[in-house]
């Protein structure tokens, strides 16, 4: 029976892809540094995007099945190495996605703790509750205007968490702090006091990452007032009008955000002729397209004060003619207490796998781990004893026998949930590809039975003392959160501490 570990615990679909190709044949053991399962859904996914997490159904339902095994708490690199993993399976995909991001590079980027930048990412897993960010320093009862680089579906999450009326999130999982700092309570007093976003595009309207939908959704569902700094910031070149005649999702972004804008102007001049029917707690949302951060500017202290930007053009001046953002020179400051990075997220190096720095992915063939040479032995992976050297065809490495990736890791981090489907399907092709050689190559080094897979792994961190949390003790703490969530009439309550995670889970912590 092969025997495959998945680390990270959304590999949904290559888990499914697996299963159905060797039915009873197959048994996968999946990891998870965190005691609780679902990696991105339970810590990326937005709050009010509930819809999208129904994939965790798929997930639980067949999760409690015996060819596969749910070992959370397990952190590779502390409490096992990939290449102990590799030893005791026939085969090891990676699937941890990406926990890092991308940096600007502007001074002021870095501040002490708690000065007031953080990356989209920080702040999303900060609302969702990841036992990481739980105590980032942020206080939204201090913070009137935020800016964030970028215009992807990152940042207009973010955006919606910072304007959108709270009450769209009681319901939700979103984390108790967070909630508690939108709304107010005892300890926050009057909530967040958000109440402008400045999304900054170092490019144009045309050129903006972000999709239609969740446009429409932040402009039409989150009462906000969508506006331009400058009218230029709407302008759109030749090149751009072309694009968008050839590309219905561009021409659509256009659309969506000069209708916002020329709506919230309308109703600003109506208010000013005396109809006073505006919304009295009006939140403003910014578009400073053509804005390439420079500075965070910051005050005595070390607090934020605002982002320097300048002023760009767009040219055909990228590989293949791609349009790049062009400095003009000109530099204007954005007033605003609070910077989130949403420029992408970037994934990490494991220890003993190759990894392309520049890339941000581990470099592979069609999901087929490529073996480490001296450009992709990063500094994380230099204690590397699996396949170093590089002796494949026509100068790519050859595949490290047995190893794969998926996901983010393995493209980069761009796409949806369902982008992964596709992406695993080609990973599994590849592994199923090389099945016959991975039974031979297991039943060379461990006899007829092959490698021992999860029975193994778990006697090995039993053996370490890891507190490895299985689909039973999640299980209890699934039920704990769905209850409290019940009893306060949401979605769920997250528990957002690993010590207290491991209590409910039954495990007895000083
Ligand atoms: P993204 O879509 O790649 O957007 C990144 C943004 O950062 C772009 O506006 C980019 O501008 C800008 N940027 C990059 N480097 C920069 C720099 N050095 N200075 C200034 N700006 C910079 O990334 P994302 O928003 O993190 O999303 C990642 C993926 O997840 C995407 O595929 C997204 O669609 C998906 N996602 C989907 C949903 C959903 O479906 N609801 C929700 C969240 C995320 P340029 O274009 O000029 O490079």
């Amino acid at each position: 029976m092969p025997h495959v570990l998945l680390q990270s615990s959304f590999p949904l679909t290559p888990r499914m892809q697996l299963l159905k190709r060797y039915g009873d044949g197959v048994h996968v053991s999946i990891l998870d540094r965190l005691p609780t399962p679902f990696g991105l859904v339970r810590s990326g996914v937005a709050p009010d995007h509930q819809d999208t997490k129904n994939v965790i159904n798929q997930f639980s339902s067949i999760a409690g099945d015996a060819r596969v095994s749910f070992l959370g708490n397990v952190l590779v690199g502390r409490d096992v190495d990939v290449n102990e993993l590799r030893a005791l399976h026939h085969a090891v995909v990676l699937a941890y996605g990406a926990e890092s991001d991308r940096r600007l590079d502007i001074p002021g980027e870095d501040g002490s703790p708690g000065a007031g930048v953080f990356s989209a990412r920080e702040f999303v897993w900060w609302y969702n509750g990841h036992p990481d960010a739980r105590h980032l320093p942020i206080d939204l009862s201090k913070v009137r205007s935020v800016a964030i680089c970028g215009i992807g579906n990152v940042a207009l999450d973010c955006a919606r968490a910072l304007l959108a009326p709270p009450l769209r999130f009681v319901p939700t999982d979103l984390a108790a702090h967070a909630l508690a700092q939108l709304t107010g309570d005892h300890q926050t007093g009057g909530g967040s006091a958000v109440r402008e976003v400045h999304l900054v595009a170092r490019r144009g309207p045309v050129q903006a990452a972000c999709t239609p939908k969740e446009l429409k959704e932040l402009l039409t569902d989150c009462g906000v007032s969508a506006r331009t700094a400058t009218p230029d910031q709407l302008t759109v070149s030749e090149a751009d009008s072309a694009e968008m005649k050839a590309t219905r999702l561009k021409r659509r972004v256009f659309e969506l955000v000069s209708k916002a804008v020329g709506e919230a102007s309308a109703a600003d001049a109506a208010t000013a002729a005396g109809d006073r029917s505006s919304p009295q707690r009006r939140r403003d949302l910014f578009f400073q397209f053509y804005r390439n951060p420079v500075e965070v500017l910051r005050g005595p202290g070390g607090a934020v004060t605002g982002l320097r930007v300048e002023r760009t053009a767009v040219r055909p001046d990228g590989p293949g003619g791609t349009s790049v953002a062009v400095g003009s020179g000109v530099f204007d400051t954005i007033p605003c207490d609070m910077v989130l990075k949403s420029i992408g997220y970037k994934s990490l190096p494991v220890q003993g796998v190759a990894f392309d720095c520049r890339r941000g992915v581990i470099p592979n063939v069609a999901g087929r781990v490529l073996q480490q040479t001296n450009a992709t032995a990063s500094s994380a992976a230099s204690g590397s004893t699996s396949g170093s050297g590089g002796g494949g065809k026509g100068g790519v490495p050859a595949a490290d026998v047995g190893l794969y990736v998926v996901g983010w890791l393995k493209r980069g981090p761009t796409g949806i949930i369902g982008t992964n489907l596709v992406d695993a399907e080609e990973t599994v092709d590849s592994l199923a590809g090389d099945a016959e050689a991975l039974l031979r190559a297991g039943e060379m080094s461990h006899g007829s039975a092959g490698p021992p897979g999860a029975a193994g792994l778990e006697a090995l961190l039993r053996q370490r003392g890891v507190r490895v949390v299985g689909w039973r003790r999640w299980r209890l703490l699934d039920e704990h959160e769905l209850a409290a969530g019940r009893a306060a009439g949401r979605v769920r309550e997250k528990v957002t501490e690993v010590r207290e995670m491991l209590r409910i889970c039954g495990f007895a912590v000083e």
